[in-house]
């Protein structure tokens, strides 16, 4: 069954989901866009992807395209008319279509595309399954905290990650601090049992995962310390792993070909990944 996609006020079938050869995303990547994971049909952490959609597009001055109530509506009704029970809703926001030129247009209209897709997630009692990893430069711009669609860097970073049989790249800046996966933050448990990763801040897209898991695992009693940290004490951790709304709790067991720890999925990634499963079931 072709999928639905909703296109500037309009769902139409997914061979006419195009956008204007001006639109100032494909011209520029002048856009955002958010994941978010559905489960049992249910959007989750919404509230938390769309404060972040808003914030992203006010950083960058490109308006809502519509309110947030509608907006929410237009959601749910991609959902509904693809039938996604089990998979993700990807949104992205342009600056809209205009003559190219790099300055802002006059007026601009924000363009809005909505799809869904199936997907399908780990049952309520999986293991997480391990990875490798692999140290890749950090080059992106100074803002990874906006969720941009220009993500040129990030591709490069993964496509490299797979062309090594790797599931994430480590991205490190040139200090030597860690600071987030190619699409994923990273997150290293210490000899204490205490998890780290990368303060909020221009270095690092805030993850919406990494928020929900920083509650859940203090609510069990983990203690959680958002420090820079550099790739030795990375690769000197006993547990790694790295996050995201669609990869949940991945765990990391080899990096650059060198194992992490005892090189099996350890403890508190077995933990971390059952609370957010069952976060995401609980909706
Ligand atoms: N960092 C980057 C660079 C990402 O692309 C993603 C996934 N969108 C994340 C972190 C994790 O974000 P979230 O937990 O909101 O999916």
């Amino acid at each position: 069954m072709a999928r639905t996609v909703y296109v500037n006020g309009s769902y139409v079938s997914e061979r006419n989901a195009v956008v204007h050869y001006e639109d100032r995303g494909y011209q520029f990547a002048d856009g955002v866009y958010e994941v978010i994971l559905v489960r049992r049909g249910r959007l989750i952490d919404e509230i938390q992807h769309l404060d972040r959609l808003e914030r992203s597009l006010r950083e960058l001055s490109i308006s809502m395209p519509m309110g947030r109530p509608p907006l929410e509506a237009v959601i749910h009704e991609t959902l509904r008319r693809n039938f996604v029970q089990e998979g993700i809703i990807y949104l992205q926001v342009t600056r809209g279509v205009a003559p190219r030129d790099h300055t802002f247009p006059k007026a601009p209209i924000s363009s809005l595309v909505v799809a869904a897709k199936r997907r399908n997630w780990p049952a309520s009692d999986s293991e997480p399954k391990g990875g490798l990893g692999v140290f890749v430069r950090d080059e992106r711009w100074a803002r990874c905290d906006v969720k941009s669609i220009s993500l040129l860097p990030n591709v490069l970073a993964k496509e490299k990650a797979k062309q090594l049989g790797a599931v994430e790249a480590i991205l490190v800046s040139d200090d030597g601090t860690v600071t987030e996966g190619g699409s994923s933050n990273v997150w290293i448990v210490d000899r204490k049992g205490a998890l780290h990763t990368h303060p909020l801040g221009p270095e690092i897209l805030g993850g919406v995962t990494r928020g929900v898991i920083k509650r859940l695992a203090e609510d069990a009693q983990i203690s959680v310390v958002e420090e820079p940290f550099d790739r030795n004490a990375l690769m000197n951790a006993r547990e790694v792993f790295v996050t995201s709304a669609t990869s949940f709790v991945k765990p990391i067991l080899n990096i650059d070909g060198v194992q992490i720890g005892d090189g099996k999925v350890g403890p508190v990634t077995s933990r971390i990944f059952s609370l957010y499963n069952a976060h995401t079931l609980a909706g």
